[in-house]
């Protein structure tokens, strides 16, 4: 053997070496047959499938998660033939029937006059950084719908009101259909935190808010804690007469509830007031002076003696 040979063959082994000894795989595919001139052992290793296996590139194809194969071949095919490098993520399948997350890193090999002559490319597994953008997704849910949640009732927050109020407020608008507003608000709620402790205040505070959401029947309306002992209703497409009739049903549910209140003025157990208002939104009509117009009517009703309903300015 000459020494060029020999040299050239000790320096492919440098490289086999190299190859097969690295964690992403290298593989090669001979374009005219479509077919693998070569994959990295470890393939095995990742995978399960041997590397004599991966004949075509229809084993690769078959290999490839159903709901990611056209989109990956369709896309590699398109960019192998354009003469683009490229990359693509998809799930691999395993000997086992399992899935893993590859990266497949692809460069185009071109002959002298330009056609492609191979495909040469790096699979890497991602699996692991999936699973934490997997993991990241998730918990950007979970804040999401934590900050749309009060912490204490676990039903919609304010935050969470502004922009319901908001959507529904344009919806009406859109529409012309008339959306009514309950504001409610516990009585001598200050008392009954000096009378029975904060604890007890806080436990009277989610059982306030589970009766009020028994009093919605709607899919569509809409509870809160606005804040504090107060809460609020949005009922889309409820004309004055159903805003009152439901304003009534939350006093009578929380009669029935009978929360001892030794402290009230109102009722030897708890009551609560309520604003009622009832709009038809035009262009131009302010929403803040909406909210403020049933506040206005809550705190009548607190003037007025508490434990009941007031619907109009007079
Ligand atoms: P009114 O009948 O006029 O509504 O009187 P009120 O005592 O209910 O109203 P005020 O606004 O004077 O006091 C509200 C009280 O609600 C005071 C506050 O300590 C209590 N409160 C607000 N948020 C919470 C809470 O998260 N937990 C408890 N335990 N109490 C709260
Ligand atoms: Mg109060
Ligand atoms: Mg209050």
């Amino acid at each position: 053997m000459s020494d060029v040979v020999e040299k050239l063959e000790e320096e492919s082994m440098v490289y086999k070496t190299l190859l097969e000894s690295t964690k992403a795989i290298p593989w090669r595919i001979q374009w005219d047959s479509l077919s693998f001139s070569y994959i990295g052992p470890q393939i095995e290793h990742l995978l399960g499938w041997a590397p004599d296996s991966w004949v075509s590139v229809q084993d690769w194809a078959e290999r490839i998660h159903p709901d990611d194969r056209d989109w990956a071949v369709n896309f590699c095919v398109a960019q192998s033939k354009a003469g683009v490098d490229h990359e693509a993520d998809y799930r691999a399948l395993c000997k086992d029937g399992s899935y893993v997350w590859i990266r497949d890193v692809v460069h185009v090999v071109r002959k002298d006059d330009g056609s492609v002559d191979a495909l040469v490319g790096f699979m890497f597994d991602i699996s692991e950084r999936k699973r934490t953008e997997q993991r990241l997704i998730e918990l950007q849910r979970e804040l999401e719908a934590l900050s749309f949640k009060d912490g204490l009732t676990g039903i919609a927050n304010r935050r969470r009101f502004d922009s319901v109020f908001e959507e529904d407020w344009e919806q009406a608008r859109r529409s012309g259909k008339p959306l009514s507003l309950l504001m409610l608000d516990i009585d001598y709620f200050k008392q009954y935190n000096d009378h029975y402790g904060h604890v007890q205040g806080d436990y009277t505070l989610k059982l306030v808010a589970k009766v009020l959401e028994k009093a919605v029947r709607r899919s569509h309306d809409f509870l809160a804690r606005f804040g504090g002992e107060e809460f609020v209703l949005v009922l889309p497409d409820t004309d004055a007469a159903a805003a009152r009739e439901l304003a009534e049903r939350c006093h009578a549910l929380i009669e029935q509830e009978w929360i001892p209140h030794e402290r009230s003025m109102a009722r030897k157990a708890l009551t609560m007031s309520i604003g009622v208002g009832t709009v038809v939104p035009m262009h131009g009509d302010e929403r803040l002076s909406f909210l403020e117009l049933v506040d206005r009517r809550l705190y009548q009703s607190k003037q007025r003696g508490r434990n009941m309903t007031v619907t109009s300015d007079d």
